[in-house]
């Protein structure tokens, strides 16, 4: 099996003074690249600390936890900050965009971060990511002067720039409006079916639906692990929806991040 996330009695006791929390009590599943997977459960779950297991923002008190391959419960902080800046793009529910930066330099910036880009390349990079969530026509607006659906579509094209192996979504339609809301999960839709590998934590079950398999955790367990019967919003279902024609552009034109970063230096977006 081709694993993105290999999981194995995964868990996380919180120390609060005299007390362990024990918020995830040893869960186990793997997703493979190209998935779609959705968290879902009840407030205080254990999603949020599930979700920041996965992307490497903290460490398991015991079980492995392996990323595209790396045994990343073994690493220290340091190390842990280099395979997230590198395998993990993240979009979350507040957008997290610099108000004083335009919407090119805020998705420009995680190449900043990373070094070793030159401004020009970072800058053609962005203009690219930007077309890809298909706001071309944005690029020099600032996060105010952009709707709340735009806003977190800058955030998705930042997320993107490095090319992570693995996107992670935490509640990212949770300040949206429905039909905003609509749209991202199917740029979401849109983006897995090119290739990238998508996690999201939702409570909302509408929302969950886009994506193909939902993992439910209830009291710090994997409570259920299922297919969703899949509904596009954005169109037919879901066979028919490979075939039909792409509103945009893709990037993706190889199954993996890897092998797209070749193809990515050799054409024009
Ligand atoms: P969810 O995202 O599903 O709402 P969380 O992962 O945030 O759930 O929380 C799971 C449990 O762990 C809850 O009981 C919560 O109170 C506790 N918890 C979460 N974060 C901390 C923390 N930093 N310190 C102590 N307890 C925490």
């Amino acid at each position: 099996m081709d694993a993105m996330i290999q999981v194995r009695d995964l868990r996380k006791t919180y120390r609060m003074g005299d007390i362990d929390v024990p918020a995830l009590r040893g869960v186990s599943f793997d997703i493979r690249r190209g998935e779609f997977v959705a968290i879902m459960g009840p407030s205080g779950s254990g999603k949020s600390t599930l979700m920041n297991l996965l992307g490497c923002l903290d460490t398991p008190s015991g079980g492995q936890y392996l990323l595209d391959g790396l045994p990343v419960d073994q690493l220290d902080r340091n190390l842990l900050a280099a395979v997230r800046n590198r395998k993990i793009g993240f979009v979350f529910q507040q957008f997290n965009l610099l108000a004083r930066q335009t919407a090119l330099e805020n998705v420009a910036l995680p190449l900043v971060y990373l070094g070793g880009v030159p401004a020009e390349e970072r800058m053609a990079r962005a203009r690219e990511m930007l077309e890809l969530v298909g706001l071309g026509d944005r690029m020099q607006h600032h996060p105010k002067e952009l709707s709340g659906g735009q806003q977190q579509r800058v955030a998705i094209a930042r997320a993107l720039i490095t090319r992570p192996a693995l996107l992670l979504a935490d509640e990212p339609t949770g300040n949206l409006d429905s039909h905003s809301s609509t749209e991202i999960m199917a740029l979401f839709e849109e983006l897995n079916q090119q290739g990238i590998t998508v996690v999201l934590v939702t409570h909302e079950a509408d929302i969950a639906a886009h994506a193909r398999r939902v993992l439910m955790v209830h009291d710090g367990l994997l409570d259920r692990d299922a297919p969703t019967q899949q509904r596009s919003l954005n169109g037919p279902a879901p066979a028919a929806d490979r075939e039909r024609p792409r509103r945009r552009p893709s990037i993706v034109r190889r199954p993996s991040f890897a092998s797209k970063r070749r193809s990515l230096s050799t054409t024009q977006g």
